[in-house]
C-alpha cells in the first residue's frame, strides 16, 4: 500500500466541481488581483476566526511582517518567539529591521514555554509572537498575562492552526493579530499563494489594507511606503469554496489522530503528540518523537509510506541566524525534539486502512530498530 505524506490531488477531486466552477466565475469577472472575490473571503474568514477583520495578503510571511510593520517594529526593538517554527516567523522580525529573540519551547507541546517567555523580555521588546505548532495552540492565557504586565503586543502565528481552539477561542482571535497562511499544504490552503491577518483592531486592518497595496489608501496616492501584498482573487474564490469544507476536514484530521494515538499507544520507542486539556487541536503535523528517527523514517520508506521532519534545524542553528551568535544547548526542549520529530502522512482523506498499514509497519520497524 503507498502511503504518500500528503495527498492534493485527492482533496481536490473531492471537491473538484465546486473548484472548477469558482475559478470559472473569477476567469469571467477578470476580477483577478484583490476585488470582490478576495473581499468575500475576507468577510468569511473573519467570521469563521470570530474577529472584526481579515485582510487578505500574499502569503502568511506576508501576514506577519505587515503587522509588525503597520505597528511601527523596527530597527533596536526585540520580538520574541520560538526557535522550533518554519523560518518566516523569524524572518519577517528580521525584514522590519527587529531582532528576534528565541525562548524555548515546551516538552509535550512543543509551544512557547510562557516561563521562558518571562525570563527573556527586555526594556527592548515590543512583541511576542507565539506559534501554534502543528495545529496546536500555545499555552495563551499566561502568554496574554504576561504580555500584558508588561505593554507588549501578541501576534499570533496562526499559520498551521486554521480552526484550532483554546478554551473555545480561536487560534488568531486571542492576541493583537492573528497570521494564517493559506500555502496549498496547510488545513486551508490555497492552490497558488495566499495568506490573511485576522484582528479586531479598525486602525490595524485599514493599515494592512494600506500596505498591502502600495500604501496606497486611493489609487495613486501613496501615503506611506507600502509593499504589494495582494491575494489573487481566484485564491480568494478557492479559499471561500474550501473554507466551507474547513470543519468537516478538521475533524478528519482529528479522526486520523486518535486512529495512530490508539493504535501506537503501546509501542516502545515512540513518543505521541499530547493534546492539551485546554486545546482542541486540528493537526496540521502528526509528529511523534524516536530515538532512531532517521533509521525508521527509512523504513517506513522502504514499506512505501512517506513521512516528514518539522523542522530538522532549529532557527538559531540556521546559517542564517549565525549573526545571533546562539550555540548549541541554548534551546533544549527545541534542539533534542528537532533531532527526534518525525511527522506521519496526515491530511483529510486518508483511509482508515492507510492509517492502520502506517501503524502496522512502524510498530514492526520500531520492534527491530
Ligand atoms: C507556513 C508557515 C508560515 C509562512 O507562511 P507562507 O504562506 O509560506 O509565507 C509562517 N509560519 C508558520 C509556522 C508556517 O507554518
Amino acid at each position: 500500500m503507498k502511503v504518500p505524506f500528503l495527498d492534493l490531488k485527492a482533496q481536490y477531486n473531492s471537491i473538484r466541481g465546486e473548484i472548477n466552477a469558482a475559478i470559472q466565475e473569477v476567469l469571467d469577472s477578470t476580477a483577478f488581483a484583490g476585488g470582490p472575490y478576495v473581499a468575500k473571503f475576507e468577510e468569511q474568514f473573519a467570521a469563521y476566526c470570530g474577529t472584526k477583520y481579515a485582510v487578505g495578503v500574499g502569503n502568511g510571511t506576508d501576514a506577519l511582517w505587515l503587522v509588525m510593520l503597520a505597528k511601527g517594529i523596527g530597527p533596536g526593538d526585540e520580538v520574541i518567539t520560538v526557535p522550533n517554527t518554519f523560518i518566516a516567523t523569524a524572518e519577517a522580525v528580521s525584514l522590519c529591521g527587529a531582532k528576534p529573540v528565541f525562548v524555548d519551547v515546551d516538552s509535550r507541546t512543543y509551544t512557547m514555554d510562557p516561563a521562558c517567555l518571562k525570563r527573556a523580555i527586555t526594556a527592548k521588546t515590543r512583541a511576542i509572537i507565539p506559534v501554534h505548532l502543528f495545529g496546536q495552540t500555545a499555552d495563551m492565557d499566561p502568554i496574554l498575562a504576561i504580555a500584558r504586565e508588561h505593554g507588549l503586543m501578541v501576534i499570533e502565528d496562526a499559520c498551521q492552526a486554521h480552526g484550532a481552539l483554546y478554551k473555545g477561542r480561536m487560534a488568531g482571535s486571542m492576541g493583537l493579530a492573528g497570521c494564517f497562511s493559506f500555502y496549498p499544504g496547510k488545513n486551508l490552503g490555497a492552490y497558488g499563494e495566499a495568506g490573511a491577518v485576522v484582528t479586531d483592531d479598525q486602525e490595524l486592518a485599514a493599515k494592512i489594507k494600506v500596505l498591502r497595496e502600495h500604501g496606497q489608501p486611493k489609487k495613486y496616492i501613496h501615503s506611506v511606503i507600502g509593499w504589494n501584498a495582494r491575494m489573487d482573487g481566484i485564491q480568494g474564490a478557492i479559499l471561500s469554496v474550501k473554507l466551507r469544507h474547513l470543519p468537516a476536514a478538521n475533524e478528519a484530521r482529528r479522526a486520523h489522530a486518535r486512529q495512530y494515538g490508539e493504535h501506537l499507544a503501546g509501542v516502545a520507542g515512540i513518543v505521541l503528540p499530547v493534546e492539551m486539556p485546554v486545546a482542541k487541536h486540528v493537526y496540521h503535523i502528526y509528529a511523534i518523537r524516536s530515538r532512531k528517527r532517521d533509521e525508521l523514517i527509512s523504513r517506513l520508506a522502504a514499506r512505501d509510506i512517506a513521512c516528514g521532519i518539522h523542522y530538522p534545524v532549529p532557527l538559531h542553528l540556521q546559517e542564517a541566524y549565525a549573526s545571533l551568535g546562539l550555540p548549541r544547548g541554548s534551546y533544549p526542549v527545541a534542539e533534542e525534539s528537532a533531532q527526534e520529530f518525525v511527522s506521519l502522512p496526515m491530511y483529510p482523506e486518508l483511509s482508515i486502512e492507510q492509517i492502520a498499514y502506517v501503524c502496522q509497519e512502524l510498530e514492526a520497524a520500531v520492534k527491530t530498530l
